[in-house]
């Protein structure tokens, strides 16, 4: 078939047969999968199945020290972080694990005027944030699309001394080829689409009303980002709502397409959890409950089955799983989130206009200085972004571990910007005492570039990045 005209199917049959055929706990067959990932290679369908059938307490300290070496091996100690910014909870799809349906009476309905999102966003950058995840229902106001596109330009624009947000990732319904390519000049980072599930018959039962019943439009969304050049792309499961191990499969199989079609698979997987939300009974009593260690489990093995790719963990988790899922795999955070419009400026999460109740409440330096305590080195950086390193090139650059080379001296770089601009006392000392440590830890090359690259941070300059 023509490359381009490929369309991304998900083979339910496939799926339940993999599953089915390794169904059988086998260790061995376990081990040798474990094996394999540590080649870096990547797994496959099969290989999935197998380690998700893991149950034994022996094996599964094995699958996560496997996962732990790995991401140590591809990421070292860095943890990007980013904040959530919610502009509207307008939407006319009825969901039914979500507060923003557009039926649900408990929720106030807000979209956020363009001055109050360069309020949101001044509260952000004040936090020392240089990231954020510009977030909307799926129905916009008057100007339609228009208002995300302004949007993302007031975020952009707003500017607090030296303080700025410098990538703008967005969550936002699927557009067309035309909305995308006016989204890729708009300069956004990463453009990220959840499908929820990819179990047709959950996808039908949940989606009752709205242009989201339409599961093809939805997972062909990326497809149309790719075709416009956005390439860096998000995906992500809703879980909770169908068998974890059907989803992980059935996402194996979306990754695969798109990488057959773009040559380039996505750039980061979100693993969003069900969390109870205003007027959702569904997020309430999901109908397909993941619990803790089965979620630990999500995270090990889509680290070793798509080692490059980021993973996100939000705020919808607690502290503590947050913290364990750090070492199991995820490379990326949000912070100090709110998930209602208007959020940051009115201080508080306020249960009538948010999208569901938060797991972590604490504030960005609270999240830093437990990060840092740790081990892990905070990062704020957005160069490979800003430096066109993104899709395939970022992928070549990552594949060989040469991407190392940047992440590391970017993310102490951008570190030591947030403990010199924005810090607690107790942060600040947390963090210079973990750069000393991480400085006499990476190779001569690197601690010698960090250290040039520190002393112009120390001097005033801002952005300082390789
Ligand atoms: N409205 C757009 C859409 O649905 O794609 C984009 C933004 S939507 C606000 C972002 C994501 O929030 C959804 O894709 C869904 O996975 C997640 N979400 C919705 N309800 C949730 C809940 N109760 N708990 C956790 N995550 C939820
Ligand atoms: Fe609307 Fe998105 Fe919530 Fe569905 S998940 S009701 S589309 S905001």
């Amino acid at each position: 078939m023509n490359k381009s005209t490929q369309t991304v199917n998900i083979d339910e049959q496939k799926i339940w047969d993999v599953l089915k055929s390794s169904s059988l706990k086998d260790a061995s067959r376990v081990r040798d999968v474990l094996a394999k990932s540590r080649r870096l290679k990547g797994l496959d369908m099969h290989d999935v199945a197998s380690l998700s059938t893991i149950s034994d307490p022996q094996l599964l300290a094995e699958l996560f020290d496997t996962a732990k070496s790995v991401k140590e091996e591809i990421y070292g100690k860095r943890l990007v972080l980013f904040a959530p910014l919610y502009v509207s909870n307008l939407c006319g799809n009825e969901c039914l694990y979500c507060a923003f349906r557009a039926k649900n009476k408990a929720v106030i309905r807000r979209a956020l005027t363009q001055q109050e999102i360069a309020n949101e966003v001044e509260i952000l950058v004040k936090q020392g944030h240089k990231r954020v995840l510009l977030v909307a229902g799926e129905s916009y106001p008057r100007e339609g699309f228009d208002y995300i596109l302004k949007s993302i330009d007031t975020v952009y624009a707003t500017k607090i001394g030296s303080g700025e947000i410098r990538r703008v990732n967005v969550n936002v319904a699927p557009l067309s080829v035309d909305e995308f390519k006016q989204l890729k000049a708009r300069h956004i980072g990463t453009y990220q689409i959840f499908q929820e599930t990819y179990h047709h018959e959950t996808y039908n039962k949940v989606h009752v009303a709205g242009k989201k019943k339409d599961y093809d439009w939805r997972i062909t969304a990326l497809d149309r980002a790719m075709e416009a050049k956005i390439d860096d792309v998000g995906i992500g499961v809703l879980f909770g709502l169908a068998d974890w191990r059907f989803e992980i499969l059935a996402m194996m199989q979306h990754i695969a397409h798109l990488e057959a079609k773009f040559g380039v698979g996505p750039h980061t997987i979100s693993v969003p959890r069900l969390e109870p939300a205003t007027g959702s009974d569904m997020s309430v009593h999901p109908p397909q409950p993941v619990s803790d260690i089965d979620f630990r489990k999500i995270v090990a093995i889509l680290r070793l089955a798509v080692p490059y790719t980021g993973i996100i963990m939000s705020t919808r988790e607690t502290p503590n799983m947050r913290r364990e899922t750090f070492a199991l795999g995820v490379s990326q955070i949000s912070a100090g989130s709110r998930t209602n419009p208007g959020g940051y400026a009115e201080g508080q999460a306020e249960a009538e206009l948010e999208q569901f109740s938060l797991g972590d409440h604490r504030s960005l330096d609270e999240v830093i200085c437990d990060v840092a305590s740790l081990g892990y080195i905070p990062s704020f950086c957005t160069a490979c972004y800003r430096l066109g390193r993104t899709g395939a090139d970022f992928m070549d650059l990552a594949k060989p571990g040469k991407i190392k080379e940047h992440c590391d001296p970017n993310a102490i770089s951008t570190f030591m910007e947030y403990l010199i601009d924005y810090a607690s006392p107790q942060t600040k000392k947390t963090g210079e005492k973990l750069i000393d440590t991480i400085l006499s830890q990476i190779n001569e090359k690197a601690a010698r570039l960090t250290k040039a690259m520190l002393e112009k941070v120390r001097a005033g300059q801002r952005d300082v990045y390789c």
